[in-house]
């Protein structure tokens, strides 16, 4: 059955128009599956009627994420610091709004704060950081915004398996929701954040 039938609620949120931020690499990595995911990431936003958040990067996964968007009908937001400008080639990004920030604090705060909820492709150190920033606001209740991992080639398992060692141990409260959702595609990952994103009226914005 369809669940916007069976629940009224859920056919609002299906028809509401999210800001998703993607977090991906800079890089294309060495599989040409990651681009090809890249690209399916921002195509299907845009199908859904979703705009984009990201870092606003000219080349590697970043760049396929928002060409796929752009080409599907999302509003594409850039947010780049000053100086990885030129080193990431935002100067060749396709998008519809670039900001411009004064550092890599700046430019976290207004992804997390312009965004309803976050997707992670594969990435480096960048895009685990910006995983970890949302994790952690969100088990201090700052964020509360669905994020999803998508798994390609099993890449984001290892952490996963370092989460239940950390609540093994006791590291975080009894009560404390699983801090990110690991989908299989981009399609489930969609999906989630479509079901999970509350009205913008319940949620806390950092910064805001
Ligand atoms: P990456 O996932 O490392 O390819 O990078 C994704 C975004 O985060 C890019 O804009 C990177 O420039 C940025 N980034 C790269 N390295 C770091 C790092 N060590 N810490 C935080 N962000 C980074």
């Amino acid at each position: 059955m369809d669940t916007a039938l069976s629940d009224p609620s859920a056919a609002a949120r299906k028809t509401e128009r999210l800001s998703v931020c993607v977090f991906c690499g800079a890089r294309p990595g060495t599989s040409p599956e990651a681009v090809r995911l890249a690209r399916e990431a921002g195509v299907t936003l845009g199908l859904h009627g979703h705009d984009l958040v990201y870092g606003s990067g000219g080349a590697g996964l970043m760049g396929e994420v928002a060409r796929g968007a752009m080409s599907s009908g999302s509003r594409v937001t850039g947010i780049v610091p000053r100086f990885l400008y030129e080193l990431e080639r935002a100067d060749q990004a396709d998008t519809d709004e670039m900001i411009i920030t004064e550092d890599m604090f700046d430019r976290k705060r207004e992804m997390i704060r312009r965004s309803d909820a976050f997707i992670a492709l594969p990435g480096g150190y960048g895009t685990l950081d910006e995983i970890l920033e949302v994790v952690s606001l969100n088990s201090l209740g700052q964020c509360p915004k669905p994020l999803v991992l998508v798994d390609l080639d099993g890449i984001w398992e290892p952490l996963t398996a370092l989460f239940d060692r950390i609540r093994a141990g006791g590291f975080f409260r009894q009560s404390a929701e699983a801090p990110f959702h690991l989908a299989g595609s981009v399609a489930e990952a969609v999906e989630f954040v479509e079901r999970h994103t509350r009205s913008a009226a319940d949620t806390v914005r950092v910064g805001a």
